[in-house]
C-alpha cells in the first residue's frame, strides 16, 4: 500500500498529563441518552471509539441539581452516585484506546430546574432564557463560592468515573461562565463584574480548581466561544474573544475554540455549504497559546484536515456531526478507505432528536442510536442467513438503503428504478435552494452498491405486477415513494379545498419542474409545516417570482424550531419580501382568490392567487405493494418500506430502509428483542 497521505492525522498530541493516539477528537455532543439511558449511551460512544476516534466525549453534564435541564436527556454528574452510569461509557471507550472526556457544565440562565425545582441561577436577576415564565436568583458571593465547589466536586467524580479529559465549559450561550463573561448579560457591580478581567474571573477560578482537584492525571480542557456572531452587540473575536485567549492562554491543557450560540455552532448545510465555516474565527487561538487546539465545521475532508494540522492552525480535528455521520471515519481514512466515508450532510435531524429528547438520529447513518437496543454498527454487518435473493423496488433513500444493506449482509439483490436516475425524492430535494449536500445520501450509497458484485441495478426499470411475477424473486421490498396530494388535506384541515378549478394547482415537484408555468399572484399553502414548504419559498423566490407564504401555524416551517433553522429561514423570505400570512388555513378557491380563515376566530379574508403550491400531505405510493399482496398466495415476503409505507424525512425512509433489511430472515424473538430492549429505572430508594 501507498503511504498514506494523512499520516499526520495519526500522530499522538499529548494534552496535559494524558495523550491521545492520534488527532482526531469526537467533541461534546448531545445525544438524547444522558442520564436516562446510560447503556444506549455507553454503547454509541464506544461505537466512536471502534471507529478510530483519538478523544470520545459525553455531551454537557450537568453538575447539580441547579442546573437541571429536565425534560431533556443530558448527562449528570450531581453527586458520586451518577459514578457507575458514567462508568460504562468510560470503559467502554478505553477499551478502544481511546480517551474518555466530559463536558462539566452549570447552565445558568438557560435551565428551567422544571424536575429539581431549586431557583435558577445566575449573574444577574433576569427572565430565563427559555420560554417558561421564570426569574432568576441572582448569585451572591456564597452562591459563587457554593459554585465552585460543585464544579469541583463533579471534577473529582469525573476523575473517578474514569474519565482522562475534564471541561470548564463557556461557550453556547448556554453555560454560567460564559453568563458571567458577557457584558450582555453580566453587569454586576462586584469583583466579579465591570472589566473582562473581572468577569473572566469565575472561568479563571474554575480552570485553576479544577486543574488543581485533578490535574495530576487528567486533563482540563476549556470549551469556550471566541464570537457570538453579533457583531457589536456580543462578544466578537478580535476583542474580547481575543483578550480571554490571552488572559487564560496557558491555563487549560486544551483549548476547544468555537462559535455561539448553537445554532452558530451547528449551522445547517442550507445556510453555510462549506466546511471548515468556522475557521475564520477560531484560527487566532494557535497563535496566542502553545496548548493544543480543537475546532469543528463539519469537517469530512481529509486533505482539509491535514492541510490545518500543517498550515498550524488546529492540533486536532473536532468534530460532532461528521463523527454521527460516520463513527468509522477515522479508520477509514487511515486504511486509505477515503471513498467510504459517509459524509454528513448537515441537515441537524441530530440536533432535532436532542430537541425532542429522544435518542439521537441521523439520516446518513440509521444505525445511531441503535447501537445497545439492536445491536447495530454502521460497519459490522451480520451475515445472511440463507441463499435467498431480493427484489427491491424504488430507489429513493428508502430503496437504496434496504438494497445496500441486504447486499452487504451477502444477499444477491435485484434493485430497480423507474426513472433514469438513483436516488428519488433527495434527487428533488436536493436541488433545491441550499440542499445540494443532501445529494450525498444518493452518491455515498452509489458508489457502495457499485462497488458490490451481489447487487443488479436496473435503471429505467418501472415493474409492474406482471414484471415482478416473471422475475420469480420471492423476496420483494416496495419502495415506491410518496406523491404530494393536489387537494389541500393536510395536518389541519382534513377536508378537501373547495373550488381548486379555479386556479393553477401545483405540487411542489411541479412548481420547480414547471416555474415557466407559474402565473402571479403566486400562494404557497403549507399545512405540512415541516421544512419543503419554506425550501420552494425561498427556492422560487430567489428565482425571481413574488411569493405569498400562507401557514396555518405562527411561523414558516415551524417543525425546523429543532433542526436551529427556523429563524434563519423566516429572515431569509423576509428579506426577499416574501409575505407572510400566519395563522390562516385555506377553505375555498373562487376566481382569482382564496379565502382564507383565521385558526383562531374563523375570520375570511380574501388572498389575491391564481398559482397555488400546495405543500400540505404525501399520499403514499403503494398500489403496486396492494396489487401484490392481494394476489398472494403466502409464499412470498412482500414489504413495504419508506415513504410508500408511511411518509416522513428522509431520515426516516432510510431508517425503514435498514431495519427491514436487517430484519429479513430474523426470528421473531430476535425482532422482538430489538424493540423491548429498554433501560428500566431502578425501583429501590437510593
Ligand atoms: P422513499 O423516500 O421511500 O425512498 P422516494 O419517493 O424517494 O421514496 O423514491 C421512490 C422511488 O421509487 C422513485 O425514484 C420512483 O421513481 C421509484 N418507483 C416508483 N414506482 C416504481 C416502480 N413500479 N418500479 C420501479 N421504480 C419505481
Ligand atoms: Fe449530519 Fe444530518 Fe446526520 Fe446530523 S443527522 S450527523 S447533520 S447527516
Amino acid at each position: 500500500m501507498n503511504k498514506n497521505p494523512y499520516i499526520t492525522l495519526f500522530e499522538p498530541v499529548k494534552i496535559g498529563p494524558v495523550v491521545t493516539k492520534n488527532r482526531f477528537y469526537q467533541v461534546p455532543h448531545c445525544c438524547g441518552m444522558g442520564h436516562l439511558r446510560p447503556q444506549a449511551h455507553a454503547a454509541m460512544r464506544e461505537t466512536k471509539a471502534k471507529g478510530g476516534w483519538g478523544v470520545v466525549s459525553t455531551e454537557e453534564s450537568e453538575i447539580h441539581p441547579s442546573s437541571d435541564l429536565s425534560p431533556y436527556a443530558e448527562q449528570r454528574i450531581w453527586d458520586k452516585k451518577d459514578i457507575p452510569a458514567l462508568q460504562l461509557m468510560t470503559e467502554a471507550v478505553h477499551s478502544h484506546g481511546a480517551l474518555a472526556a466530559i463536558e462539566l457544565a452549570h447552565n445558568g440562565n438557560h435551565s428551567a430546574n422544571l424536575y429539581s425545582r431549586l431557583p435558577v441561577i445566575s449573574p444577574v436577576s433576569q427572565s430565563i432564557d427559555l420560554v417558561y415564565p421564570k426569574q432568576t436568583k441572582r448569585m451572591n458571593k456564597k452562591d459563587i463560592a457554593e459554585f465552585r465547589s460543585w464544579h469541583r466536586k463533579a471534577a473529582l467524580n469525573a476523575k473517578a468515573a474514569g474519565f482522562d479529559i475534564i471541561y470548564v465549559y463557556a461557550g453556547h450561550g448556554m453555560t454560567l461562565t460564559q453568563q458571567f463573561m458577557l457584558p450582555e448579560i453580566n453587569n454586576r457591580t462586584d469583583e466579579y463584574g465591570g472589566s473582562i478581567e473581572n468577569r473572566v474571573r469565575l472561568t479563571r477560578e474554575l480552570l485553576e480548581e479544577t486543574k488543581d482537584a485533578v490535574g495530576d492525571t487528567c486533563a482540563v480542557a476549556f470549551r469556550f466561544a471566541v464570537d457570538e456572531l453579533k457583531g457589536s452587540d456580543g462578544m466578537q473575536f478580535f476583542e474580547e474573544g481575543r483578550a480571554v485567549v490571552e488572559m487564560l492562554a496557558e491555563i487549560p491543557d486544551l483549548w476547544d475554540v468555537n462559535v455561539s450560540d448553537w445554532s452558530n455552532d451547528s449551522l445547517t448545510s442550507r445556510f453555510e455549504i462549506n466546511e471548515g465555516y468556522q475557521l475564520p474565527y477560531i484560527e487566532f487561538v494557535k497563535s496566542l497559546t502553545t496548548k493544543p487546539v480543537v475546532g469543528v465545521g463539519r469537517f469530512t475532508s481529509p486533505d482539509l484536515m491535514t492541510s490545518l494540522v500543517k498550515r498550524k492552525v488546529l492540533d486536532l480535528i473536532g468534530a460532532a456531526r461528521p463523527s454521527i455521520a460516520d463513527p468509522y471515519m477515522p479508520n477509514k481514512i487511515r486504511d486509505q478507505r477515503v471513498d467510504e466515508i459517509r459524509e454528513c450532510i448537515g441537515c441537524n435531524v441530530c440536533v432535532s432528536s436532542d430537541n425532542f429528547a429522544v435518542p439521537i438520529r441521523c439520516t446518513q447513518n440509521p444505525t445511531m442510536g441503535e447501537e445497545w437496543r439492536r445491536g447495530w454498527d454502521p460497519e459490522l454487518v451480520r451475515p445472511k442467513k440463507t441463499d435467498q435473493s431480493a427484489l427491491v423496488v424504488g430507489s429513493g433513500p428508502a430503496g437504496l438503503e434496504c438494497a445496500m444493506q441486504l447486499a452487504r449482509r451477502g444477499y444477491q439483490v435485484v434493485l430497480s428504478e423507474a426513472k433514469k436516475e438513483l436516488g428519488g425524492r433527495v434527487l428533488f430535494e436536493s436541488s433545491l435552494k441550499g440542499l445540494s449536500a443532501w445529494k450525498r445520501v444518493v452518491d455515498n450509497r452509489v458508489y457502495e452498491i457499485q462497488q458490490k458484485n451481489n447487487i443488479e441495478v436496473y435503471k429505467e426499470s418501472e415493474l409492474t405486477l406482471e414484471h415482478i411475477n416473471e422475475l420469480g424473486i420471492n423476496n420483494i421490498f416496495i419502495a415506491t415513494g410518496s406523491s404530494w396530494r393536489k387537494d389541500g388535506v393536510g395536518r389541519s384541515q382534513r377536508k378537501a379545498i373547495t373550488g381548486l378549478d379555479e386556479v393553477q394547482v401545483l405540487s411542489p415537484v411541479e412548481a420547480i419542474r414547471e416555474s415557466n408555468t407559474i402565473q402571479e399572484p403566486v400562494v404557497i399553502y403549507d399545512d405540512d409545516q415541516g421544512y419543503l414548504a419554506g425550501v420552494i419559498a425561498d427556492h422560487l423566490s430567489s428565482d425571481g417570482h413574488a411569493i405569498t407564504f400562507v401557514t396555518p401555524a405562527s411561523v414558516v416551517s415551524p417543525w425546523t424550531v429543532s433542526t436551529l433553522e427556523q429563524t434563519r429561514i423566516q429572515e431569509s423570505l423576509l428579506k426577499q419580501k416574501v409575505k407572510i400570512i400566519a395563522n390562516k388555513t385555506i377553505a375555498l378557491a373562487k376566481g382569482n382568490n382564496l379565502e382564507s380563515r383565521c385558526v383562531f376566530t374563523g375570520d375570511k379574508t380574501n388572498i389575491a392567487c391564481k398559482t397555488l403550491i400546495l405543500v400540505t400531505e404525501r399520499s403514499p405510493n403503494d398500489t403496486l405493494y396492494n396489487q401484490l399482496i392481494k394476489q398472494e398466495k403466502g409464499s412470498r415476503h412482500i414489504q413495504l418500506i419508506g415513504d410508500a409505507e408511511a411518509p416522513g424525512l428522509i431520515a426516516d425512509a432510510i431508517f425503514s430502509g435498514h431495519l427491514a433489511a436487517e430484519n429479513f430472515e430474523a426470528s421473531e424473538q430476535e425482532i422482538e428483542k430489538a424493540i423491548f430492549m429498554r433501560e428500566m429505572p431502578q425501583l429501590k430508594q437510593n
